[in-house]
């Protein structure tokens, strides 16, 4: 195996606050040895845990950069024992496109673990994520939210895993994040997402929904800066107290809980994020795009529960996620 070509410029061990850059190198027409610059900052106090923090897995999701810039220009070493490593803009490319998969080579940050070191630019990324950051790492939040075409209840999510020990420790650092709804999830296709990964390293890992349709908004971002608060303390390597609100638990079991559209078309929502339904109760309709006169496809709910996210556009296509409906505990 080639070595990984992205280089940091700055130290992991040692004490102090390091604002710098993972410099992958990209030659390309516009400049002929230059690099893509993808920021990150080090806060190192003595030894104990490290977390990693990352947002943009997705270039079109935005509470975790956000929420994650202002840590890492507020949070002291001071402030904490061990280290935290922050990554606001992990697809860096994709980022700055504002958009979900790399424009340098078109691939989904999150469907490209465990990644190839002398693969493509997102592929190098992925590989740099599996080979140097996550083994550093004891505790893993990756924030995402719905982009561009997907709207969330805000939740933070465990995942089912084999190990009972390790899916108990991920509960836990979910609820400790503290988001409004907390969720348990079973992926419908977790080959080569960063979850898949981390988890198979042996880590704590949390993942968020915090809303979505390409923009942040005051509640979403506060959410997200409170948690990873909560989850630093969690973790031993903040003091203080944790901010903590009721949080409602939903269950994702398997895969009748997805809706997609099996026509393209006009959406009208029958449903709120939120809103409860019965099962078989139209979750929405789907008018023609191009005539009037015309039923609109019904799309029943599969089960029954609360709308935990929906499609976002106006406009949907055959074969997009409509609506997803979770179950709620109690
Ligand atoms: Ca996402």
């Amino acid at each position: 195996m080639p070595a990984n070509p992205i280089a940091a410029t700055i130290p992991f061990d040692r004490d102090g606050t390091h604002h710098g850059f993972l410099r992958l190198p990209h030659s390309r027409n516009e400049s002929a040895w230059g690099a893509v610059m993808i920021p990150i900052t080090v806060i190192r106090n003595g030894a104990g845990p490290t977390a990693l923090l990352t947002g943009a897995n997705h270039g079109d999701e935005y509470e975790g950069p956000v929420a994650l810039q202002a840590l890492a220009h507020e949070l002291r070493p001071e402030q904490i024992t061990g280290r935290v490593i922050i990554v606001p803009y992990m697809n860096y490319p994709a980022f700055r496109a504002a958009t979900r998969v790399s424009p340098i080579d078109m691939v989904n940050l999150n469907r490209a673990f465990p990644g190839a070191p002398d693969g493509s630019a997102t592929q190098k990324i992925a590989d740099y994520f599996a080979q140097v950051l996550v083994p550093m790492a004891d505790i893993v939040l990756d924030y995402h939210s719905g982009g561009k075409t997907l709207d969330f209840l805000p939740f933070a999510c465990a995942h089912y895993l084999e190990q009972a020990s390790q899916q108990a420790a991920c509960v836990a650092a979910v609820e400790a994040f503290n988001a409004p709804y907390s969720l348990m999830l079973r992926e419908i296709d977790n080959v080569g997402m960063y979850d898949t990964l981390v988890e198979a390293q042996g880590k704590v890992f949390v993942t968020t929904e915090l809303g979505g349709g390409g923009t942040a908004t005051a509640r979403s971002v506060r959410i997200a800066r409170r948690g990873v608060r909560n989850l630093l303390i969690h973790a031993g390597i903040m003091a203080g107290e944790p901010e903590h609100a009721p949080s409602v638990w939903l269950d994702m079991p398997g895969d009748d809980c997805y809706h997609f559209a099996t026509c393209e078309g006009l959406v009208e929502p029958l449903v709120d994020l939120g809103e409860r339904v019965a099962e078989g109760a139209p979750l929405a309709r789907i008018w023609p795009p191009d005539r009037t006169g015309l039923m609109p496809l019904e799309v029943p709910a599969q089960r029954a529960g609360v709308l935990a996210a929906r499609h976002f556009p106006g406009l949907i296509q055959t074969g997009d996620c409509l609506a997803v409906v979770a179950e709620q505990e109690g």
